[in-house]
């Protein structure tokens, strides 16, 4: 958590590549997301794969793919009032094409703003029902004059694909992680650019490491993208063994981690821990199977140990889904901060185990093993050695380090190292078989 000179210069390459997907029309298909996922292939060998439309994923379908090239609205004098060109929220996401000259009257209804934020463009989608519309300011709405207005939206709704990107990071073990952030909004940096820069970034951070575990990250749209994918790979997440959504990673308020759906597995264990011993606020949120794709992945019939991490949370803050969601709402800082909590947790992930105590009947004689004179140099040698009786009692094959940690009251880091000594002195055994 401490390496503050290369951390903060990848905080500005975050930024960074935030700012280069800030001006791509996403959306849940098409060529903006493929354009998104080739910009961040740069950076990491994403595989990135295509799901015919038509095709059944569960009780849903994959959709006709959506691209835009066009849309504008001209008042009477012929003056662009509405232009996608200047933001891509203009247009209502997924919209069906449209050419013609309307009333204001026969216009109106096909205007989306937010009067309670007058100033602001909000985001508004329409995948599953056909029609078009556009999405403007309300003060720019509330001085429309009557009158006539030409309307031009040149999108196209055809069979395609629906694109994702996977990066398959193979560990030691098959038992692996998944990591999922969704990539189908358009102009928005915290909701979803931040999430889609962490991602990229830990996955660079992890390609050079040597893990225990296998780490999978998916970069999907929401919502179908997950469940798409997950009926696509359904006979492959057994290996599956914990994982996190991750979103809204970009702005300064404290960290939330939303549980897993019966809380108390190691993943949670392990966020938890990491969100305690950082300086850095938290609030720790129970499940609700309402939020982003967290309720795909522990829907009762998947049922995936994960939780979702973010800052502010899942629509509770006032920039959400509108063009106040920009790049000055995100800093470079707070995309570092949240890279290296999730550095972090994958770390404690990693080093987290359980063990069983190979010599359980009366204390084992730690002298004759050399365990003693193995921490006697040791600045935390009382600490260690308290750890050391802890990790050997505690040992029993279900009870995991960081369990041992809060039971003993002893910093995490201080438990890996007792137990890592006790190997060496074979008085621990691995419960894994890999
Ligand atoms: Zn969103």
């Amino acid at each position: 958590m401490s390496n503050g000179g290369e951390a903060s210069g990848l905080g500005e390459k975050m930024y960074e590549l935030a700012s280069r997907l800030y001006p791509i029309c996403r959306s849940i298909t098409g060529e903006g997301v493929r354009r998104s996922l080739e910009i961040i292939k740069e950076l990491i060998p994403l595989e990135i794969k295509e799901v015919a439309t038509g095709t059944k994923v569960f009780d849903w379908t994959v959709p006709n793919e959506w691209n835009l090239e066009e849309a504008w609205i001209k008042d009477a004098s012929g003056n662009k009032i509405v232009d996608v060109s200047r933001h891509n929220l203009h247009i209502l996401n997924y919209s069906a094409p449209f050419s013609g000259t309307v009333s204001l009257e026969q216009l109106k209804p096909h205007i989306y703003t937010i009067p309670e934020q007058p100033d602001l463009i909000p985001y508004r989608t329409s995948y599953y029902e056909e029609k078009w519309g556009f999405c403007m300011s309300h003060t720019q709405f509330a001085q429309l004059e009557e009158g006539e207005y030409e309307v031009l939206i040149t999108s196209s709704l055809k069979p395609g694909a629906l694109t994702y990107g996977e990066y398959y990071l193979p560990g030691r073990s098959k038992q692996e992680f998944l990591l999922s952030t969704h990539i189908c909004h358009p102009s928005l940096a915290n909701d979803n650019l931040s999430g889609m820069s962490l991602m990229t970034y830990l996955a660079t951070l992890l390609r050079g490491q040597n893990h225990r575990y296998s780490y999978r990250f998916l970069f999907i749209p929401g919502t179908i993208g997950s469940i798409t994918w997950l009926a696509t790979n359904e006979l492959h997440l057994t290996n599956i063994v914990g994982g996190l959504v991750t979103s809204l990673v970009g702005d300064g308020a404290p960290f939330h981690f939303k549980k897993t759906p019966d809380g108390g597995t190691e993943l949670d264990k392990v966020v938890e821990l990491v969100l305690n011993e950082s300086p850095l606020k938290h609030e720790i949120l129970d499940f609700v199977p309402y939020g982003y794709d967290e309720r795909q992945f522990c829907s009762p019939g998947i049922n995936l140990d994960m939780g979702c991490l973010s800052r502010s949370t899942y629509g509770s803050f006032p920039e959400y889904h509108t063009s106040a969601d920009n790049l000055n709402f995100i800093k470079a800082q707070h995309l570092r901060e949240s890279l290296e909590v999730m550095q972090r947790i994958v770390e404690v992930w990693e080093l987290n185990a359980t063990y069983i105590n190979t010599n359980p009947k009366c204390e084992p004689q730690m002298g004759k093993r050399g365990l003693y004179a193995a921490i006697g140099g040791a600045s935390d040698k009382e600490i260690l050695q308290m750890g050391m009786l802890w990790v050997l009692h505690q040992s029993n094959g279900c009870r995991s380090l960081i369990d041992i940690s809060k039971r003993a009251g002893i910093p995490f880091d201080v438990i890996v190292k007792a137990s890592n000594l006790l190997l060496a002195g074979q008085l621990l055994k691995s419960t894994e078989s890999s």
